[in-house]
This record gives C-alpha cells, sequence and structure tokens, in this order.
C-alpha cells in the first residue's frame, strides 16, 4: 500500500539547522514510515500519536514564529480527541503561519477544500508515496523560507509599530492586543499607507473571497480597530474613513 521509495538526493541539502517536522499521525503503520521517511532526509522529527499531544507540545511554546518549535507539521485529519483540522484552524486563528501538510484517507474535493479552507497550505491524499512526501516537505519549507525571507521584520507608521512574523502591534510604545482579523487588517494598511482600500476589497484580503456576509463586518472591526489604536477613536488619526470610498491608513 505505501512504498518506501527512497527519494532521490539530488536537491541541494537546506543550508543552516536541520529543519523541525511535527508529524501527527495515529495510526502507527503510517506514522513510522512517514518519520523514517524524514529522518532519512535529514529533518528532526517528533511525533504525537493524538490531537492532544499535538497541542501540547504546541502550546508549550511562545506565539512568536521564531520561538515556534516546529518548521512544518505534517498533519493527519482523522485522529483521536482533536482533529486535524480543528488543530490547523486553532493555529491559524492564533496567527500561527507554520507550513501545514495535511494527511487524509478521504480524497473528495469537499475534504481537500475542507483542508484548504482552515489554512493548511498543501494535501496529500492516502495512499502516497514517501517520495511524494518529501516533495511536498521540501517545497513547502522552501516556499515558507522565501516567504518569511522577504517579509519585513517591522512596519512603522506614526507611533504603531506592527511586527509581522511576531503577531505583535505596538501603539505609542504599549502593546496592543489585536483579534487576528484587526491584526491582518492592519498589516494591510500598514503595507501601503494612504492608500484607500474599499470594504470589498478588505473582505477579499482579510475575510478571503468566500466569505459570506455583507461589508458592515469591515465597519465593525475597524471601529473594534480603532478603539485598540487610537488614541481618541472618534477622531482617529490612523485609520481614516474616506466617505464613498472605504479606508485608508494616514
Ligand atoms: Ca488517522
Amino acid at each position: 500500500m505505501f512504498s518506501i521509495e527512497s527519494a532521490t538526493h539530488t536537491a541541494p541539502p537546506d543550508l543552516g539547522r536541520a529543519n523541525r517536522i511535527l508529524v501527527v499521525e495515529d495510526e502507527e503503520l503510517i506514522r513510522e514510515m512517514v518519520v523514517l521517511a524524514l529522518e532519512d532526509e535529514g529533518y528532526r522529527v517528533t511525533v504525537a500519536e493524538d490531537g492532544t499531544t499535538a497541542l501540547g507540545l504546541i502550546r508549550d511554546t511562545e506565539r512568536s514564529a521564531d520561538q515556534f518549535p516546529f518548521d512544518a507539521i505534517v498533519l493527519d485529519i482523522m485522529l483521536p480527541q482533536v482533529n486535524g483540522l480543528d488543530l490547523c484552524r486553532l493555529l491559524r486563528h492564533q496567527g500561527n503561519p507554520v507550513p501545514i501538510l495535511i494527511l487524509s484517507a478521504k480524497g473528495s474535493e469537499t475534504d481537500r477544500v475542507l483542508g484548504l479552507e482552515v489554512g493548511a497550505d498543501d494535501y496529500l491524499t492516502k495512499p502516497f508515496s514517501m517520495r511524494e512526501l518529501i516533495a511536498r516537505c521540501r517545497a513547502l519549507l522552501r516556499r515558507h523560507r522565501l516567504e518569511t525571507a522577504t517579509q519585513p521584520i517591522v512596519l512603522q507608521f506614526g507611533d504603531l509599530a506592527l511586527y509581522p512574523q511576531e503577531c505583535r502591534v505596538l501603539a505609542r510604545g504599549e502593546q496592543v492586543n489585536l483579534s487576528p482579523k484587526e491584526f491582518r487588517l492592519l498589516e494591510l494598511f500598514m503595507g501601503s499607507p494612504r492608500r484607500v482600500w474599499s470594504r470589498e476589497q478588505l473582505l477579499d484580503r482579510v475575510w478571503g473571497v468566500d466569505f459570506v456576509g455583507d461589508s458592515k463586518t469591515v465597519d465593525v472591526h475597524i471601529r473594534w480597530l480603532r478603539e485598540k489604536i487610537e488614541r481618541d477613536p472618534s477622531t482617529p488619526e490612523y485609520i481614516i474613513t474616506v466617505r464613498g470610498f472605504g479606508y485608508r491608513l494616514g
């Protein structure tokens, strides 16, 4: 059913420390084959046999991307206790950008879409070959490295500072606690100061094109965001309403 093909060693070795991969899989046979294949490629592998154990391994750490103990997660969907989709959803809700490759016995389009909708980066249907798994993991790590390398360490505007990799915002030197949607909104604004965004554009970028709901959602989140970052939310100096168009920063 599962073939252990030794993956070809044509790709250049990863520079620096070995990538750390968390494998969450309850089926012993698959788990062991995946671990063997990944370790054979030089990855440092940690295993969890169920969702709760995985959560424990992840939760013990800070939310900061630099301190997250894994560079990628290979995640089975059907798990005892907490399932893979919920685990994935939770990590994304916390703003954790770790690349996630979902494994599933189900191959229907719905599961695939569902997996990607909860924030997984890639999806592999069982049975799969170990060569395929290695190729996907390698691609995922490479893509993630490129993304984080081009991401600025800090975005600044006036008295605001936003750290994309740490999901952290300071307003006048004080830490502000934003929800993931508020954070994403502010990140978008701070990435293009003075650009006017329509409510529809903000919905597409922050909530996703599949979001069902109206643009009032944007207004509500903008109000919450202002309450957290503005000196006086009733006369905002950061998030400005552009009547008839939308919003802009500054
Ligand atoms: Ca399973």
